[in-house]
């Protein structure tokens, strides 16, 4: 694996915290590689895909995650563009409402799985249900506390039944959410991104990175890890997701299936 890449990992052993990241970081990077790199990356991620969804049989689950402009939004869309629309399967996860209340977290969040031979992108996910329903006390601690083992389990039947996971936060600074948000209100076409709700959970920084480093410390396994993003620099955060994203394709050494017949000796007129 690319050096720079796996430092992103957080595995278990390395004990990772957001306070030991900078999310400023761009491991030696310069702006215009890094833009020549993702064209590659895409290029190759496209090959990849055709592959996946040739071969039927397994999928490829990437959830986002990352604190109000982070920059969710803008990784789906500079990082998947080049994919075959008809192959992935994009979920976003909003306050829960109607029959997602009716049942338990994870209900919608199976129901949303990518197919085999797709790729799932989670705007969001069951992480929410230890992050904001934890930092607001949405349910009592009995109840949050042990999502982290559901989850696990969860991830894990997932990831035995042919559904690859990659979970990616995406770490900003609080200046850097600061200069976003004053964008969104001075840029007319950036408007529409702005809630004010956004600024009152911004009061609550800090009881979101020590929900993300329980998160980080308890959900990164082998078969689900957690990769923290530095994602100050969009066009590192880009490089570093699409770079994951594609070193986990080639390592599921994707082929096309076998023809079901003998094409040798297929004649028609
Ligand atoms: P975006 O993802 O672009 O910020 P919204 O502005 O509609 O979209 O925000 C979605 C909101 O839904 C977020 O505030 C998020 O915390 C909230 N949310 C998502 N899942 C849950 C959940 N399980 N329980 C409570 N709130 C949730």
């Amino acid at each position: 694996m690319n050096h720079a890449v796996s430092k992103l990992i957080v595995t278990p052993e390395k004990h990772l915290k957001l306070g030991d990241i900078d999310p400023d970081e761009s491991h030696g990077m310069t702006k215009e590689a890094a833009l020549d790199a993702l064209v590659q990356c895409q290029k190759r991620l496209s090959v990849l895909q055709y592959l996946l969804y040739a071969e039927g049989r397994r999928a490829l689950l990437v959830v986002l995650q990352g604190i109000d402009a982070a920059g969710k939004d803008g990784t789906i869309r500079r990082v998947m563009s080049g994919l075959n629309p008809q192959g992935v399967r994009v979920t976003p996860f909003k306050v829960p409402e109607g029959a997602e209340k009716r049942h338990d977290y994870l209900w919608r969040i199976h129901n949303s799985l990518p197919e085999y031979g797709q790729i799932g992108i989670f705007n969001r996910s069951h992480y929410e249900d230890v992050l904001v329903v934890r930092v607001h006390g949405l349910v009592p601690k009995s109840v949050w506390s042990k999502r982290y083992r559901q989850i696990n389990d969860f991830e894990r039947m997932l990831s035995e039944n042919n559904v690859r996971i990659l979970k990616f936060l995406l770490y900003i600074s609080k200046e850097e959410q600061a200069k976003r948000f004053r964008q969104r209100l001075e840029d007319k076409r950036k408007n529409w991104k702005f809630s004010p709700d956004d600024v009152k959970e911004r009061q609550y920084w800090d009881a979101y990175i020590d929900a993300y480093n329980d998160v980080l410390e308890k959900c990164s396994t082998d078969y689900a890890p957690w990769y923290v993003i530095p994602a100050n620099k969009k066009w590192f955060r880009n490089l570093a997701v699409a770079q994951i994203v594609l070193e986990t394709l080639e390592s599921m050494k994707l082929k096309s299936p076998k023809p079901t017949a003998d094409l040798s000796n297929i004649q028609f007129e």
